[in-house]
């Protein structure tokens, strides 16, 4: 990223932008088009919803959590109607409910599904193959548009065969980059679906993107400091290979575990399936505070967790541990967290620490040739 800033006109970085595309299409797994904003991920939450809908449309949203909160506020707020399916924050997304949802939705007003594929605030991964299951039994024509900002390349994914028409994603989490990329990875039911759409947000509009990118250039100044950066983050990927990425973070988020289960702390999210390989949001025991402890350890041991989000604000603390992380950085962070709580006088049992050490070990050993 530190590379000269460089004409976005010029030959050299249409060839830039090529490239970048088709990797992403593999780190998407699509073979429809990814669009990339200079945004954050809500920019690309607005992007893919004004895209897609006209004001007044219906949409379909599960509460696993803060983020699919807010994103149904947003959804709200540029004018259309959330049916909104509630839960509380310790479960993924119920297909079930999705599935009755629609079946009940008989006139066909709902047009689109959204979800979280996991959720960053309390470290939930919902199955989208069983959201999908449930859109298709319910034999229901709405589009399904997914959240991967903190799932993709760290948990799989694979968006045509998950036949997710959008997935919406950001720069500052599995791809290791800093924040300032939003992507909306299309596929061609959505990018024929959004022709119709009556929204006026013309920066936003895929139409003009698609069209430009076809030669490596945008219709704008596009973040280009940030693609020599996501150039090299998805090189990393697919230079690890994207199943080993995968298996790597779910190795990491094993041993997090090993530890959390080790120290006595409650999982945020209550069904193992839908433990989070990205991150662990942790309860802290009755009476005492998740961010003064989160403030010792940032004080004393220069190590930033994750704060309680919403209504899990000063209850949960979270680790994470995505993106460009391996076995001794976590155990470094796992060290941190035992660590600060024994400075902050926080009941636990001790041994989280050499508990996940040896489970990495044995699983080392098991691998070893
Ligand atoms: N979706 C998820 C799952 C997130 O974790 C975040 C941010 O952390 C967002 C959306 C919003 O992205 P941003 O803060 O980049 O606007």
């Amino acid at each position: 990223m530190n590379h000269p800033t460089m004409d976005h006109r010029g030959p050299e970085f249409g060839d830039i932008t090529t490239d970048i595309l088709a990797k992403s299409k593999q780190l998407f797994q699509t073979s429809g088009d990814v669009i990339i904003y200079p945004s954050s991920g809500t920019g690309a939450w607005e992007a893919a919803l004004t895209n897609l809908f006209n004001p007044g449309d219906k949409i379909l949203a599960f509460e696993t959590g803060y983020f699919a909160l807010l994103w149904k506020n947003l959804a709200q707020k540029i004018g259309l109607e959330v049916e909104w399916l509630k839960s509380d924050w310790r479960h993924g997304v119920d297909p079930n409910q999705i599935e009755s949802a629609l079946k009940n939705d008989q006139v066909k007003a709902i047009k689109g599904v959204m979800v979280i594929h996991n959720e960053t605030c309390n470290g939930i991964t919902s199955d989208l193959r069983s959201i999908r299951q449930a859109i298709d039994n319910a034999n229901h024509p709405s589009l399904f548009l997914a959240d991967v900002v903190s799932s993709l390349g760290t948990t799989a994914f694979n968006q045509d065969k998950l036949g997710v028409d959008v997935a919406i994603c950001a720069s500052q989490k599995g791809l290791m980059m800093p924040p300032g990329l939003g992507f909306n990875a299309i596929n061609e039911k959505a990018l024929n679906y959004s022709k119709n759409s009556k929204f006026s947000q013309p920066y936003w509009k895929w139409d003009r993107i698609i069209e430009m990118n076809k030669t490596g250039y945008y219709p704008y100044t596009p973040a280009s400091g940030l693609f020599f950066g996501l150039n090299e983050a998805l090189d990393m990927i697919l230079e690890e290979g994207l199943d080993q990425v995968i298996e790597r973070h779910r190795i990491l988020g094993e041993a997090c575990r090993v530890a959390t289960d080790t120290w006595g702390l409650d999982n945020q999210c209550l069904n193992s399936s839908e433990y989070s390989d990205s991150t662990t949001a942790l309860i802290m025991p009755e009476g005492h505070n998740a961010d003064e402890l989160r403030k010792t350890i940032y004080n004393e041991l220069n190590m930033s967790l994750g704060t309680g989000l919403g209504q899990l604000k000063s209850k949960v603390f979270r680790i994470g541990h995505l993106g460009d992380m391996n076995e001794l950085m976590l155990m470094g962070t796992l060290s941190g967290v035992e660590m600060g709580m024994q400075m902050a006088d926080v009941p636990f049992n001790k041994g989280g620490v050499q508990a996940a050490l040896n489970f990495l070990a044995e699983n080392n050993k098991a691998n070893m040739s």
